[in-house]
């Protein structure tokens, strides 16, 4: 990889806008570009991906024509659903639109995408349309594996929500808490990895417990897990205990959370820790990218898109690149920080791509923070550089929260936390 040369203020853009210079990275004096590396992009997908790439494609190259396809008008945030569930947040706090998108010169399309041929590099919505590109970008989020347990099917996704997708998933496990008797049983099937959000599961069972203790005391959590260790595991039990005594009982895979069968209409679930009838079950499916890139055969066997590690480029497909959830990131967790993150390094390289100049990568960054209670929260974050070609945990950067904090620690972090949420929305749709 050689030095690059990007206009000087590209570079002073790239640096305010927190993509990280590397080590390859070299001003070019007061180089002027004219219309070089003009041209179309395309951006499927109006998430955190999707929003973020098409913003800083259009801040790194302002001649640039940014596309941005995404059916819905909104956009509603997993991060902060969980908070819904407890009560204490309402959706219209965790809904965004894409107006900044249209005033920062983004032409929106509120369409889905009905296929892609990466041959042509043309996409066709769902009306009908064709448009071609000169790169496309997909950040398609996941889709579920309803095939994995016995008596289960997408059928029985409003019987058991998920609540993995954001919306109208969150208020019906909303609605179903809220119905339940004091002294009921709720219970979480948690998914086998790679799934969207590592620590999101035992923040929702935190914020249940909470909403619990509020209004149904008697009232117990039950969780099945579908793998035998956790993110953020000792800090997640401490706080539990801590905040809710044993009202959450967590089970791992091999000490019985097995399941055998799933009986949606009795709410029973057979696993290996026994027959558990529940008043309340929110089955979190295991997951593979979302569906387009399964149809543009963008996946592998893992069901996720392998992609080149700097640029977000598919290894498959020429010209396509893949982030977020539906991308092989190495030791990237699925998270909304991290498609962001991921978002400002391919909008870098696809404007310096199509200038046909060399990538340049830039050092990815996660953090996930997660509420126990509304003054209760942990943390965990990281730094990623690449490393022969591979995205690679930098060591001793980030960390976890100290198990010894304090209550004065944990209400700094669920501030932290509040000023995250703000902070990325406002980023990516702001
Ligand atoms: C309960 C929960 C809590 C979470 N908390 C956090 C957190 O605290 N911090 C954090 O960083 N992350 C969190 N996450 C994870 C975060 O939500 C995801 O990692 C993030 O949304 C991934 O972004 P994405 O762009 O890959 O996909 P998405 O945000 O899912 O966006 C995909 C978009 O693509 C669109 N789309 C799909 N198919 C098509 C098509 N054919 N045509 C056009 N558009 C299409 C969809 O409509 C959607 O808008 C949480 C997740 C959950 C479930």
């Amino acid at each position: 990889m050689k030095k690059v040369t990007l206009s000087r203020r590209q570079a002073i853009q790239l640096a305010a806008a927190g993509v990280a210079v590397p080590t390859a990275f070299a001003l070019s004096g007061c180089e002027t570009t004219g219309r070089k590396g003009a041209g179309h992009v395309v951006v499927i997908g109006g998430g955190f991906g999707g929003a973020a790439t098409a913003k800083y494609l259009k801040r790194y190259n302002p001649e640039l024509n940014v596309t941005l396809i995404e059916p819905n008008t909104t956009y509603v945030t997993c991060p902060g659903s969980n908070w819904v569930l407890a009560g204490f947040t309402e959706m219209n706090e965790i809904t965004h639109n894409y107006d900044a998108a249209k005033k920062n010169g983004i032409n929106v399309v509120h369409e889905m995408v009905a296929n892609v041929d990466p041959a042509k590099q043309t996409v066709t919505l769902a009306g009908g349309k064709t448009m071609s590109y000169d790169r496309l970008v997909m950040s398609p989020g996941i889709d579920f594996k309803w095939d994995v347990h016995a008596g289960i099917s997408q059928a029985a996704e409003t019987a058991m929500p998920h609540a993995y997708k954001a919306g109208p998933q969150t208020l019906l496990l909303r609605d179903q808490l809220r119905a339940m008797p004091d002294g009921g049983t709720f219970v979480m099937i948690a998914p086998p990895n790679p799934f969207r959000c590592p620590p999101g599961p035992y923040e929702r069972a935190a914020m249940i417990a909470h909403y619990f203790k509020n209004n149904k005391p008697k009232s117990k959590l039950l969780i099945l897990d579908q793998k035998n260790a956790f993110s953020k595991q000792g800090l997640f039990q401490q706080g539990w205990e801590l905040n809710y005594g044993q009202m959450i009982e967590w089970v791992s895979l091999d000490d019985g959370g097995r399941i055998n069968s799933i009986d949606v209409a009795n709410k029973t679930i057979d696993a290996s820790y026994g027959k558990v009838k529940a008043d309340v079950v929110n089955y979190i499916p295991p997951q593979k990218a979302g569906k387009l890139a399964h149809a543009t055969g963008l996946t592998n066997e893992s069901g996720f898109c392998p992609v080149n590690q700097i640029t977000f480029e598919s290894t498959i497909h020429k010209n396509i690149h893949v982030i977020g959830d539906a991308c092989i990131a190495g030791p990237m967790p699925k998270s909304g920080h991290s498609a962001t993150s991921q978002a400002k390094a391919t909008a870098a390289n696809i404007v310096l791509a199509m200038k046909g100049e060399e990538p340049i990568w830039a050092k990815n960054v996660n953090t996930c923070y997660s509420l126990v209670t509304p003054d209760y929260a942990i943390s965990v974050a990281a730094i990623y550089d690449i490393v022969d070609g591979k995205i690679t945990d930098v060591p001793g950067a980030g960390g976890v929260s100290p198990m010894d904090g304090d209550a004065a620690f944990r209400r700094t972090e669920a501030n932290y936390t509040r000023g995250w949420y703000r902070s990325i929305t406002d980023e990516v749709w702001g």
